[in-house]
């Protein structure tokens, strides 16, 4: 029994586990986690051309 990795769906606990936490109003949430680096990274890519209105901003 494990985790899905937020990005491909795999068992992360399979692979070298990479988990990440956000600030939720002052509190440390865990948002994601991921297989690897490289499923980490693909799914930042994925997010950022979702919101990237948002960084393009400034
Ligand atoms: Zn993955």
């Amino acid at each position: 029994m494990g985790l899905d990795c937020t990005y491909c769906g795999c068992d992360v606990e399979a692979h070298d586990p990479v988990y990440v936490e956000e600030r939720v109003e002052g509190a440390r949430e865990q948002t994601g986690q991921f297989c690897n680096y490289g499923c980490l990274s693909a799914h930042v890519e994925a997010e950022e051309l979702a919101t990237g209105t948002v960084c393009n901003l400034e």
